[in-house]
């Protein structure tokens, strides 16, 4: 059997380099990671991935702007062959009270979290369709699902993603592409581990689990809703977030 090939937007962040690893190492997927030029540096990541025996692809764009993204998938599809799996993990905050939220900080969450999904989506739905197989997986928050005050930038955008995902499903449900969500909660990326160690520990109190998710544990929960034998499963919200948001 040929691999399924997967790509990962905002592949080389936290989250998104342990769903390459999960993909790969529980599917046997050919990778491709997305990734930002400026900030990222997509050749070192792919570097470091390769030492720790991980061969994976990259393709470089901005997922907030469609033909930015359109090419990010064009090198992609030229790199590994058409995607079977595709996971929108791309996301930014950028956090403020709405009293004080300027445009400029609610069009980039927008962009990067939102209007990425449709603008990666877009490029590769069409070819799941006519081969009859697809998978797509949403990466969204628990802060989506119950709000969260600074965010409503990010809290819209994180909540329209499970929209984008209901809707899709139902379009696709008898083409064999399945589409869902996952909505994490605190994941000890080293954005949250490098928040102050008692307002982390005051976080920590919120979830009854008692401790932060590791990104391992979203990259097994993707690779479990991408695998062949989870076709049953479409327009699901996955909430991955120790307890945190029983919605
Ligand atoms: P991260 O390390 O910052 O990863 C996010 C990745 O997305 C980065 O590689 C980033 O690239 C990329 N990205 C952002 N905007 C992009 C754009 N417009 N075009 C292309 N790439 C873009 O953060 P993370 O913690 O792994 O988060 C991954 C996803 O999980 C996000 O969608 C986030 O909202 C979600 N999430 C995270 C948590 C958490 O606790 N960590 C909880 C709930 C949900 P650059 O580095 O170049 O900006």
């Amino acid at each position: 059997m040929t691999a399924k090939v997967a790509l990962i937007t905002g592949g080389t962040g936290g989250i998104g380099t342990e769903i390459c690893r999960a993909l790969a190492t529980h599917l046997d997927c050919k990778v491709v990671a997305s990734w930002l030029r400026g900030i990222d540096d997509g050749a070192a990541w792919q570097a470091k991935q390769k030492e720790a025996g991980f061969d994976f692809e990259i393709a470089e764009g901005n997922v907030g702007d469609y033909e930015a993204a359109k090419k990010m998938v064009e090198e992609a599809v030229s790199k590994a062959g058409p995607i079977d799996i595709l996971v929108n993990c791309a996301g930014i905050t950028r956090d403020k009270m709405f009293k004080r939220m300027e445009k400029q900080q609610w069009d980039d969450v927008i962009k990067s979290n939102l209007d990425s999904v449709f603008n990666v989506t877009k490029q590769v739905l069409d070819g799941m369709v006519e081969r009859k197989y697809g998978r797509i997986i949403n990466i969204s928050s628990v802060n989506g699902q119950k709000g969260q005050a600074g965010q409503t930038n990010y809290s819209a955008a994180k909540a329209g993603m499970h929209g984008f995902t209901m809707a899709l499903a139902q379009e696709v449900a008898d083409k064999g592409v399945t589409v869902n969500t996952i909505s994490p909660g605190y994941i000890a990326t080293s954005m949250v581990m490098a928040i102050k160690e008692e307002i982390r520990n005051s976080l920590i109190k919120q979830v009854p689990v008692g401790r932060f998710g590791t990104p391992e544990e979203i990259g097994w929960a993707v690779a479990f809703l991408a695998n062949e034998k989870s076709g049953f499963i479409t327009g699901a919200n996955i909430a991955i977030n120790g307890g945190m948001h029983m919605g």
